[in-house]
């Protein structure tokens, strides 16, 4: 094929980031391509499934950029790059200007303020899988189809290998279409690949022990290649043990209907979670997302159920748009209630002892405002806690599900990877879920998936056109 496997930009991964590196490098004069393992048009990828809501840290992308950063520092603590929030404070209300003008239609997806840019048409308020022809799946197709229309290139069915290298400086990728084995060459390599959730020995090493026992909440294509790859090029990585991800029935774990929603994070903040002993493992307060972090850690992270009482049931069971009151019970999902913490416990085979008094205890400390006094302790940035004391009273079997992971190879504010020692990798890009730095800094702080891939894949081609301008490329 020759000079027909040259070019300016590839991005390795056909999800939003990848799509929007090679549609906008394509649209500044470019030429670009995309390495998609997927062989089929509708390929799987974790965008595809998104709910489709642009967020910066739980807020609307478009406020300005000292209240975005204000976000960001709030829900990690300041544990992040602040050159990347500042990036991602910067381009957000850009970044789905851009996506509008590439065709991607926008809708309130709700009430809640945040919601405001949503790709449409949004998914329906049911338990289950529920992507197909909603806007993120009509969205990928169309900056595909966008991209071809401006001469990029989709490699379908393409899986990067290697990155090649010469003299310290990424110059093109080593690929397999099938059995075929294909070499290109780029100018700029941007590795999108989506992270590693789906890699049960990349989980095991930084995550936890058992990701059988964690429900994969994606679409298992992201299964750190691109990692790997940074890696071997040198390439600086970061926060791996931490992933983004919420608390899901138990039953989901069997049963493909019953996941990605409804989640049960509201409830399990608002309650406690007991492991098989009927004590508490963890600290409720911190939030559905650590809540989720701290049982993958666990040698079984399948030992949690919560336990609420009918106030919380009503209130925090029906706070989602997806809420698990009435959707657990409408999915057949395991729920258990009784008039008693005792008969509770019978019921889900906890011993009832031990319960009633990991009740008793939280219920007089939250009494008493003796929250630290508490092993583990119960925090309140998720909310101030309730007692568990009107009946009837649930017990929800839960368990842990990832959605994709935090941390990954670090980058500048450009989407160009960095060493250990803070100098850049000459002609290597990473950006979306394989990247790290933004996220999953120690309050386990999430940003928003959905903007990170595309204000990183925009930067990145825009870094990359400036680049052959200045003929440094
Ligand atoms: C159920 C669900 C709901 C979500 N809802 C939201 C939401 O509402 N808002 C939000 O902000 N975020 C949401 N997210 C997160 C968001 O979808 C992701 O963070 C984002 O889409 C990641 O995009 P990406 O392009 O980096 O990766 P991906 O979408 O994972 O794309 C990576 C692509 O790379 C390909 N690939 C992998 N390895 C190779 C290789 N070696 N060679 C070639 N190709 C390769 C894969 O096949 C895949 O197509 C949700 C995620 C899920 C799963």
């Amino acid at each position: 094929m020759g000079d027909a496997l040259d070019f300016d930009l590839i991005a390795i991964g056909g999800g939003f980031a990848g799509l929007c590196a090679a549609l906008r490098g394509a649209e500044l004069g470019l030429r670009t391509a995309v390495l998609e393992a997927g062989a089929d048009d509708g390929y799987l990828c974790s965008s595809r499934w998104a709910g489709g809501i642009f967020h910066v840290s739980y807020h609307d992308v478009k406020l300005g950029r000292e209240e975005l950063i204000a976000a960001i520092d709030r829900q990690t603590d300041g544990e992040v790059d602040h050159e990347l929030a500042a990036a991602i404070a910067e381009d957000a209300g850009h970044a789905v200007d851009w996506l509008a003008s590439q065709g991607a239609a926008f809708v309130r997806g709700s009430p809640i303020d945040w919601h405001r840019f949503t790709l449409a048409p949004p998914r329906a308020a049911i338990a289950g899988q529920d992507w197909r022809g909603r806007g993120p799946d009509r969205t990928i197709d169309r900056l595909r189809h966008r991209l071809e229309e401006r001469q990029g290139r989709v490699f379908l069915g393409t899986r990067a290998k290697a990155l090649r290298l010469f003299d310290r400086r990424v110059v093109g990728v080593e690929a397999a279409h099938g059995e075929e084995a294909m070499t290109l060459r780029a100018k700029a390599v941007v590795i999108a690949d989506g992270g590693f959730p789906g890699n049960a020995e990349l989980f095991r090493r930084h995550i936890g022990p058992r990701p059988d026992r964690v429900l994969m909440r994606h679409a298992g294509t992201a299964i750190g290649d691109g990692l790997k790859m940074a890696e071997a090029a040198g390439a600086a990585l970061v926060n791996l043990d931490r992933f983004y991800g919420h608390l899901l029935s138990r039953d989901a774990m069997e049963n493909e209907g019953l996941w990605p929603y409804p989640q049960i994070d509201a409830v399990a903040t608002a309650a406690v979670v007991v492991n098989r002993d009927g004590r508490r493992i963890l600290d409720e307060g911190l939030g559905g997302i650590s809540i989720a972090n701290d049982l993958a850690q666990l040698d079984d992270p399948l030992c949690g159920t919560v336990i609420c009482d009918a106030p919380i049931w009503e209130t925090a069971g029906k706070a989602a748009q997806i809420p698990p009151n009435p959707q657990l019970l409408a999915g057949g999902d395991t729920l258990y209630s009784a008039e008693s913490l005792e008969s509770l416990a019978e019921a889900a085979r906890l011993p009832a002892p031990a319960l009633v008094g990991t009740v008793a205890e939280y219920n007089a400390a939250i009494r008493d405002s003796r929250l630290d006094a508490l092993s583990p302790k119960r925090s309140t940035r998720s909310g101030a806690p309730r007692p568990i004391a009107t009946a009837p009273f649930f017990a929800i079997p839960i368990c842990a599900g990832i959605t994709n992971t935090m941390g990954g190879i670090a980058i500048d504010g450009h989407g160009r990877v960095k060493r250990p020692d803070g100098t850049t990798i000459p002609g290597l890009y990473a950006a979306g879920g394989t990247t790290g730095g933004l996220e999953g800094g120690g309050a386990l702080g999430y940003v928003g998936g959905l903007i990170k891939a595309c204000v990183f894949g925009l930067r990145v081609a825009e870094h990359a056109a400036y680049d052959k301008q200045r003929g440094k490329a």
